[in-house]
């Protein structure tokens, strides 16, 4: 029988403690697919960085809601982090390496580059005003 798919939502607010939680959280969720731990690194670190923006870029000084949905079908991730701040003026020109908004803050511009290196694909639909969706996709390798 094929396996069923499955699928969970979390939704917390933009505090910077929640990021390690998402990490966390969407660890566990794929735990049962029996991730190799390299792959395992690299969807937590790309969760951190969308989570991240969410905080640091969405909402900036204020604290708004980032929702969390990720699902697991056939040994394919879909993991989709959204929210409903600021929004992105420039989509193409965000995902540019090295392209930040916030220079003097420790910020290097390179989330989204990271996000595409680690997972198999980025898609980032974002309206200025209404906010954000950023969605990942990845094949799980698993362990033999
Ligand atoms: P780093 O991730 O290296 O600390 P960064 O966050 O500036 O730096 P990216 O994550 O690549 O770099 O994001 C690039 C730019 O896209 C950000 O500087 C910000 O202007 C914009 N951005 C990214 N995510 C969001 C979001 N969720 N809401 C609003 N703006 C965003
Ligand atoms: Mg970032």
């Amino acid at each position: 029988m094929k396996k069923p798919s499955n699928e969970m939502k979390l939704i917390f607010p933009s505090l910077s403690e929640n990021e390690s939680f998402a990490r966390i959280a969407v660890g566990g969720f794929i735990s049962g697919a029996n991730p190799r731990i390299d792959e395992l690194n690299d969807i937590k670190t790309a969760v951190s960085e969308a989570v991240t923006n969410c905080i640091v870029h969405a909402y900036r000084d204020a604290v708004g809601k980032i929702e969390l949905t990720a699902r697991l079908a056939d040994g394919v991730l879909y993991i989709k982090i959204r929210d409903r701040g600021c929004g992105i003026e420039d989509v193409k020109k965000a995902m540019e390496p090295l392209f930040t908004t916030l220079p003097g803050e420790e910020r290097s511009g390179l989330g989204f580059s990271v996000m595409e290196s680690f997972m198999d694909s980025v898609a980032v639909r974002s309206k200025p005003g209404s906010g954000t969706a950023v969605t990942m996709t990845k094949k799980l390798r698993t362990k033999i």
